[in-house]
């Protein structure tokens, strides 16, 4: 049995959660390694449409709580860590867009629903005058505004901080390669991870499971319950061809009705991630149904020349989230724990740093005098590639959808 290298955190999971707190715990001082089962930055991070939001979804609700207030705080916390001004420095993040548009139609129940917008945000938008609309959007739209919500490259930001932390993150085969070993008191003691015919086996102090929709399957390996997380399924939309650039909103009373996000594909192609109402009713369609919907939806508040030349595709993720009453979106980040195990779902994108500050309130002060970790046990260990978004991975498109 190789012998034990001790840890002050051992996390799973390299999506948003699992690499911010990674960052955070390494600069405090904690020897922590990560585990990550398949992709570094995947799962939903890097299928996310990689929103800033500072609260609009809430605001929709008429949740005006302490935690609405919370993620208004957000976009601030991360716009100083995309400037290079605040830790992690994220400013080799790709940030997709500044702001994002946020417009209404004609309609009394997408009017009534910006009333509702504007009157909870922190950050009131901006209302834009019709010659600075974009074009898209000038037939279409009764008003446009521009809302504080930068848009970041979910897979540049994956990349960003596991360049900075490669040295301790490792690509694991969590089924056949992990075995916990649990005390007397229901604690993880040991993690013995095996890679061919080598082995490391981590004593952590702490073990956090940070693998979104994998800390079901974590927390049942450790004896915990796995019915404190609920997975909400969205079906999303994309489209390539000419397209312009494009980030924003359209709002229909208590909902997003469409949100469109825009990139280019590895092939140099625009690419539109376009979510929002239409992802949720997009769960019970087949793909050429909500393709034919997305479209209906897309000539309802906007202009897309030559709708019918672009090629689509759809893909299906889950969103996982620790179970809240009726299944409903959590309003904050959310983190349990037992004995030893921390287990954290941030609930959005942009509330990876609240994950990682409950985290680290939750385990006190960093330690004091332990030995720097030595990394060179693992040095000739595979790393995990950086996940690739939907739009460069393997889906199928079709024109005719
Ligand atoms: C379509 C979509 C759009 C979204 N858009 C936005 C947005 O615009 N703005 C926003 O703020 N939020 C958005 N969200 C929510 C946001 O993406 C998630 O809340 C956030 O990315 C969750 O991060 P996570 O680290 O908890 O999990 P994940 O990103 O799912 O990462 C989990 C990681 O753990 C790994 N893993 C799984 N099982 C194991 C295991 N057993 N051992 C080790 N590793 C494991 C996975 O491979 C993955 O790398 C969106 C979500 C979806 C699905």
């Amino acid at each position: 049995m190789p012998e034990a290298i001790e840890l002050d955190v051992l996390i799973f999971g390299s999506g948003a959660a699992g690499l911010w707190l990674l960052d955070d715990l390494r600069r405090e001082g904690y020897r922590t390694v990560l585990l990550e089962a398949h992709a570094l930055g995947g799962g939903q991070t890097v299928a996310s449409q990689g929103i800033l939001h500072g609260g609009l979804k809430y605001t929709l609700r008429g949740l005006l709580t302490r935690s609405a207030k919370t993620i208004a705080d957000m976009p601030r916390v991360w716009r100083e860590c995309l400037a290079g001004q605040a830790t992690p420095d994220l400013s080799d993040t790709v940030v997709r867009a500044e702001q994002c548009f946020l417009w209404h139609t004609a309609s009394l129940s997408s009017r009534a629903g910006m009333v509702g917008a504007r009157a909870g945000l922190a950050a009131a938008p901006t209302k834009l005058p019709r010659d600075d609309w974009p074009e898209a959007l000038c037939e279409r739209a009764e008003q446009v505004y521009l809302l504080e919500e930068q848009v970041i490259s979910p897979r540049s930001f994956g990349a960003t901080l596991a360049d900075a932390h490669r040295d301790v993150i490792l690509k694991v085969d969590v089924d056949a390669g992990v075995e916990f070993e649990i005390d007397d008191r229901g604690e993880v003691r040991f993690v013995h991870v095996q890679r061919e015919e080598d082995a490391c086996r981590f004593s952590p102090h702490w073990v956090v499971f940070a693998a979104g929709q994998g800390n079901e399957s974590l927390r049942v390996r450790v004896g915990l319950d796995s019915a404190v997380m609920q997975r909400r399924p969205l079906h999303m939309v994309l489209a390539r061809g000419a397209l312009p650039a494009l980030s924003g909103h359209c709002i229909d009373a208590a909902h997003t009705r469409v949100t469109i996000t825009s990139d280019v594909d590895v092939a140099g192609r625009a690419v539109w991630q376009v979510g929002g109402q239409i992802a949720e009713v997009g769960v019970d369609m087949d793909p050429a149904a909500l393709v034919a919907h997305t479209k209906d939806e897309l000539r309802a508040v906007m202009t897309i020349d030559a709708i019918d030349d672009l090629q689509w595709a759809t893909y299906r993720i889950d969103r996982a989230e620790r179970v809240t009453r009726g299944g409903r979106r959590p309003d904050d980040a959310a983190v349990l724990c037992d004995g030893n195990v921390f287990t954290v779902w941030p609930t959005k994108l942009v509330l990876a740093p609240r994950a990682s500050a409950l985290v680290r309130q939750a385990l006190g002060q960093p330690p004091a005098g332990t030995p720097a970790l030595d990394t060179t046990r693992w040095c000739d260990w595979p790393r995990p590639d950086v996940a690739q978004p939907p739009w460069d991975s393997d889906l199928p498109w079709s024109n005719a959808l």
